[in-house]
């Protein structure tokens, strides 16, 4: 028997109408491309959006069409999120950090019939332009004084777009389960794959990373995601920060850690969200000025693993509760963030940052388990380590044009990350299963050895690889970034983790350099570091 409740497609529209009606006040503020900082309400925002949607009808964008954005944390680009969606097309985020033919295979693979790009990227656009197949209009995120010189084809502008449209525009009712937004993979091999988002997973997923076990955005917050949206939908807060009625607060280009402390205090910032190279960045800011980080409560990080120093330092130093969360754009991206049970109120302040160093435990709407490569489940005792599956309403079930479900015969989506998983529910991981590295038929965890490493107060920054040795099969190299100014050697790095790590762990040589190279979300690549070590032998 069917429950007798009203049928209410959970649409992703459904956010902004609510901040219309119940936050119309609330401030959205951003670092505008332009320069200068642009403010206006979620009144606003909504009568603004309501016009783009009726621009992108007239400009043929039809339902399960995709829009691309190539654009930072902005008004614009939340507008854009939302009228695409509100049509019942698909926003299809692009992160302009990628390799050229990464870009120019997502652009095409999606078929993007509309480009919207900040004025930003119109040069790596314009590179790109006669790669582009399906496109027909190039939206310019500006107004008409800042129009640039251009030689795209079919330009257009934004807010001349806006201006032809009266905002008269009503969300298309469509099924909850249509299709809303795609963001693609970085793909460490092979050709980056779609994750195509519904307007239900949106909406579920929004629900969840707001509530307070989880990323956690109130009326009375004011949020900034840090993390871009063509990361992971960045992380789910442009619909959970609107849904709650909260400020929302974006940093536009802006990423240099002395104007976003600044703009922190500034806008009165009380939650924040992005991959701990930002915050490496932050820190070390904060430390050398001696400012602090005012309002700001509540720091979520994730996308790669935050180390102890980090958490103790936000915490002990300034006053900001961190979340340790991990994810994947397959998820939505949320699948397990570290907040404080009931079981966890006895523990020490030792003992509970132990825990957080830790990703933390599912939330509603995910399962997850650890099987061996045999498919055996594992047991929850935090020391097997195993492959790490997950399943969920938020969860990917088939990427992007793929004929084959990517799920196991069972349902079970594999993360392709290896984790441990304690009697608390806490959720460790120890690696990419490709980057784990593999030592006399024994796993070392490369994620373990960073995080010990950047503990030593004069590490800036450390990278672990496995490189092949004629008896281990791999052993570690440790490589290092010093903090500006202060010499460490390698005898001194291996006295420090000395007793930190298991003794068979301990890198076989540690090399220092001035850079370590990142992916487009700003995590290590290991893939980048594989190659350039490829003809390093030990010594
Ligand atoms: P992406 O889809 O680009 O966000 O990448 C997802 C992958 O990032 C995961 O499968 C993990 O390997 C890694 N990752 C995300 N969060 C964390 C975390 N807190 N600690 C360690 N690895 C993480």
């Amino acid at each position: 028997m069917l429950g007798g409740m009203q049928d209410w497609p959970l649409l992703v529209g459904r956010f902004m109408d609510y901040a219309d009606t119940n936050h119309p006040r609330v401030e959205v503020v951003t670092k505008a491309v332009e320069g200068g900082i642009h403010r206006y309400t979620y009144a606003d925002m909504h009568l603004r959006t309501r016009k783009l949607a009726q621009a992108l009808k007239r400009l043929g964008i039809n339902q399960g069409e995709c829009v691309g954005t190539l654009a930072w944390n902005t008004y614009r680009h939340v507008e854009t999120w939302y009228a695409a969606a509100g049509i019942g097309s698909i926003y299809h985020t692009i992160n302009p950090r990628l390799f050229p033919e990464q870009l120019t295979y997502i652009v095409n693979h999606a078929e993007d019939k509309v480009l919207f790009l900040d004025l930003t990227f119109v040069p790596l656009v314009e590179a790109f332009k006669d790669k582009f197949i399906h496109i027909k209009n190039y939206v310019i995120m500006t107004d008409l004084e800042h129009m640039p010189q251009t030689r795209l084809p079919n330009v257009l502008c934004y807010e001349e777009l806006l201006n032809a449209e009266d905002g008269n525009f009503k969300w298309l009712e469509i099924d909850e389960n249509s299709a809303c937004g795609l963001c693609y993979t970085s793909g460490t091999t092979g050709d980056p794959k779609g994750v195509l988002y519904s307007h239900r997973s949106n909406f579920l997923h929004s629900m969840i990373a707001g509530a307070k076990n989880s990323v956690e955005v109130g009326a009375n917050d004011c949020f900034m995601p840090i993390v871009p949206m063509f990361h992971a939908n960045a992380w789910g807060v442009p619909f959970s920060a609107i849904g709650a009625g909260a400020k929302l607060v974006l940093n536009g280009p802006c990423h240099d850690p002395e104007e976003l402390q600044q703009y922190i205090i500034d806008e009165g910032v009380t939650g924040t969200a992005a991959v701990p190279t930002i915050w490496t960045g932050m820190l070390a800011y904060l430390k050398a000025s001696g400012k602090d980080l005012g309002p700001l409560t509540n720091v979520t990080i994730g996308g790669a693993a935050a180390p102890r120093s980090m958490i103790e330092a936000f915490q002990e130093d300034y006053g900001v509760i961190v979340k340790h969360a991990w994810g994947m754009t397959e998820m939505g991206p949320l699948g397990t963030i570290g907040t404080k049970t009931r079981e966890a109120i006895t523990l020490s302040k030792e003992e509970w940052l132990d825990v957080q160093c830790k990703q933390g435990r599912t939330l509603l709407g995910i399962e997850m388990r650890i099987v061996d490569d045999e498919g055996v489940v594992l047991p929850c005792d935090g020391v097997a380590f195993g492959n790490l599956e997950v399943k969920g309403p938020c969860i990917v079930e088939r990427y992007f044009k793929a004929e084959k479900s990517a799920l196991s015969a069972d349902g079970w989506f594999d993360t392709g990350d290896v984790a441990t998983i304690d009697q608390f529910g806490f959720m460790n991981i120890t690696d990419r299963s490709k980057d784990v590295i593999k030592s006399g038929g024994e796993w070392i965890s490369s994620i373990d050895l960073e995080n010990t490493a950047v503990n030593h107060p004069d590490i800036l920054e450390a990278a672990v690889i496995g490189i092949s040795h004629p008896k281990w099969d791999e052993r570690p190299l440790m490589i290092i970034i010093p903090i500006e100014g202060k010499a460490i050697t390698k005898e001194q790095v291996l006295e420090y983790l000395e007793g930190k790590v298991a003794k068979w762990w301990m890198p076989d040589d540690v090399i220092f350099v001035d850079e370590i190279p990142h992916t487009a979300v700003g995590k290590i690549s290991k893939k980048t570091l594989r190659k350039q070590f490829k003809d390093y032998t030990f010594p």
